[in-house]
């Protein structure tokens, strides 16, 4: 099929042409983001092809069908940030790559974990500088701390392992029971129950209208003072604003954050020369128990490979059969919602 590549980096071009040399789909990678500037390139490709921080409303995806777009695969597993009632008017099939490595996400929440822990960050400084006081580097033993994992799907179960390994009493909050889980001795409790008894909360659920916000004032007020915060899901599962206060008092003594809400106007690019201009942000960088990386969690080879061969199976399939197994069923998708 022929497929437009939006928001495309060395890296993506790399893993896709390796992939591509079995699928034989003619690919053309555009850098830009696919926006209301640039959804135009897309005219005459039957398929597009996005990354996370490119947003498809219904405008877009009305100029998208008009250009004769059928399917949208999208090169993750989260979909929200995709207008579903919209591609579904405009007939728009949407796949996606549902699991492409969980264990690099689980991982790189357990390595900001041991990071902020140690202060990892601030002791590299410091050596680097010849300064060699351990003063302010205080850490806890994780042995015998209390985790609360919310989402226990497939990263949170694989992070789950990863905590009970270091020794960590797990708890638990989801709709679902995951057998792994129960099988490490994990607790499924009320979120109330999690906020107040966990030494570390890691969100691993999805961003959806429900978890929109659903750590703020409230919900921190209910935690333990002190507690740590690891976000390696979405940035809209955390209100920032009522984060920052709450570093200011010490109410949440470690943040570690993979993603935030407003990552779409900074992440991926180098900005290096540039004055950022979101406070809020800058805010978050100025405390010494922060640490923020930018949207890298899923970022290992065996986890590009996977998504380079999923996205273009699926592409495949949905040539071949008109559907795909990996599409979003969007009657279902906007019932959950
Ligand atoms: P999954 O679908 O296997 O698991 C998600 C779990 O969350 C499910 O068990 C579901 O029942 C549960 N859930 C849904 N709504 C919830 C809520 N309001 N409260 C508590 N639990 C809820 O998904 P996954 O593969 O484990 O991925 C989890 C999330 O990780 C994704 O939604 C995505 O946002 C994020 N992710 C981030 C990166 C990254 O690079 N930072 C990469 C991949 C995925």
């Amino acid at each position: 099929m022929k497929v437009a590549f939006f928001n495309t980096k060395s890296y993506d071009r790399q893993s896709f042409n390796s992939a591509n040399e079995q699928h034989q789909h003619e690919i053309i990678f555009f850098e830009s983001h696919l926006s209301h500037e640039t959804v135009s390139l897309a005219v005459g490709f039957s398929t597009v092809c996005i990354f996370i921080n490119d947003y498809l409303d219904a405008e877009i995806l009305e100029k998208l069908a008009h250009g004769g777009t059928k399917l949208i695969a999208l090169r993750s597993a989260g979909f929200n940030h995709v207008d579903l009632v919209a591609a579904n008017k405009f007939e728009i099939a949407i796949v996606r790559v549902p699991a492409y490595s969980p264990f690099a996400v689980a991982e790189h929440a357990a390595a900001l974990i041991l990071s902020l822990n140690r202060k990892v960050h601030r002791a590299y400084n410091r050596v680097r500088e010849g300064n060699f006081s351990i003063e302010g580097l205080l850490g806890f033993d994780l042995h015998g701390a209390t985790v609360g994992v919310i989402g226990t799907g497939r990263i949170g179960a694989i992070f789950s392992q990863i905590m009970y390994g270091f020794g960590c009493k797990l708890l638990g909050y989801d709709a679902y029971q995951n057998t792994v889980c129960l099988k490490l001795g994990m607790e499924y409790v009320s979120m109330s129950e999690l906020f107040a008894k966990s030494d570390i909360i890691s969100l691993h659920c999805p961003l959806t209208a429900e978890s929109h916000h659903l750590i703020n004032a409230e919900a921190i007020a209910q935690m333990k003072h002190g507690v740590m915060l690891i976000n390696t899901s979405r940035g809209g599962l955390i209100d920032t604003q009522a984060a920052i206060d709450s570093l200011k008092s010490g109410a949440i003594g470690y943040l570690g954050i993979d993603v935030y809400e407003q990552e779409a106007d900074l992440f991926f690019e180098d900005l290096s020369s540039q004055v950022i201009q979101d406070d809020t942000f800058q805010r978050l960088l100025t405390f010494p128990n922060v640490i923020v990386t930018g949207h890298q969690a899923f970022f290992t080879s065996e986890a590009l490979a996977n998504i380079a061969e999923t996205t273009l199976s699926n592409i495949s399939e949905f040539e071949q059969t008109g559907d795909c197994a990996n599409a979003i069923k969007i009657d279902k998708a906007i019932a959950s919602k």
